[in-house]
């Protein structure tokens, strides 16, 4: 199974497809990862507070995978978004995954109502990583179009990726289009929307119709939208599956019905970006 890349803004490209790290237990992320390795996944999504990044650095060194053949993204903690914070913090991301350099770098929550709004000067700090070569590229995840627009605006450095809550039940068409105009990858957290779509009668006929699970559906219906998504699972037999969906397509008919799941904000998840504030201990 090939996985398509997607071109980024900045001339590099990265695998549609990944495998997130979210909620895997620090203990147990080395092995997940090993297993996800081994399966075929190429492109992992982890972050500072995930508190697994030792565990995925442990399973691509015991992978022997060529550097090159391998995409790892990680995501700045809300707690660290002052510069030196966030220099301090990037270090010990590299560290902890024992690399030199990371693909992509993100910051991971707007915080518009904490750092007396400001998120520029974290977003300016992070193109120092690119510029001094530790990271291919840099990006932001729960950006509303308003927090793109300013940091695009005010620094005149495009994200290459918004990481943002898409499912069929939260489609976030706003946000969505927000980035396609500044040329952003939308990359979609919670494909699957938490293994909800599992539970709904219409992606269940779909998937009856196609011969696929409920999850390959879902996971489909994003390939074709274009966004990046990386489903997390702890079960091997999942993993499986959720690689899996290179070979079928859904008809305009399917892809049709699946957009009009889309629940608008009553189909929201997790927190609303606008309000977030969580900083962990
Ligand atoms: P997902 O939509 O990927 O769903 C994961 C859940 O679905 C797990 O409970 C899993 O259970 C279950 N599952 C996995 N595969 C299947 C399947 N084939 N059939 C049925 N159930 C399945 O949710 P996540 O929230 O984990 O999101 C994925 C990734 O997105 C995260 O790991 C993280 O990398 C990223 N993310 C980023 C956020 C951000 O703020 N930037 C926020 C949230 C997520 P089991 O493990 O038991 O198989």
């Amino acid at each position: 199974m090939t996985v398509p890349r997607i071109e980024l803004i900045n001339g590099t490209s990265i695998p549609q497809l990944g495998f997130g790290v979210a909620q895997v237990s620090p203990e147990d992320t080395a092995d997940t990862v090993r297993k996800a390795l081994e399966v075929g996944y190429r492109h992992i999504d982890t972050a500072q507070m995930y508190e697994n990044e030792a565990g995925v650095g442990e399973a691509i060194r015991a992978a022997g995978i060529p550097r090159d053949e391998l995409y790892i993204t990680s995501k700045l903690n809300t707690g660290f978004h002052r510069p030196e914070d966030a220099r301090v913090g990037f270090g010990e991301t590299l560290e902890r995954l024992g690399l030199d350099r990371i693909d992509l770098f993100l910051i991971h929550w707007p915080m518009p109502t904490q750092y007396d709004g400001d998120f520029v000067s974290t977003w300016k700090t992070l193109g120092e990583f690119v510029e001094d070569g530790r990271a291919a590229s840099i990006g932001v995840s729960n950006f509303q179009p308003d927090h793109l627009d300013k940091i695009v605006a005010e620094t005149g450095v495009v994200p290459v990726v918004n990481q943002v809550e898409v499912h069929p039940f939260f489609a976030n068409e706003g946000v969505r289009s927000a980035n396609a105009k500044h040329g952003v990858v939308t990359e979609a957290w919670s494909p699957i929307a938490q293994g909800t779509v599992s539970d709904d009668d219409t992606i269940g006929e779909i998937a009856t119709l196609v011969g696929r699970s409920p999850a390959q559906v879902a996971l489909r219906w994003h390939i074709q939208r274009g966004d990046v998504i990386f489903p997390k699972s702890t079960k091997v037999e999942r993993m499986k599956q959720n690689f899996e969906i290179f070979d079928f397509e859904l008809s305009p008919n399917a892809m049709s019905t699946l957009d009009e799941l889309d629940r608008g904000e009553a189909g929201r998840l997790g927190p609303n970006p606008d309000v977030f504030d969580y900083i962990p201990s």
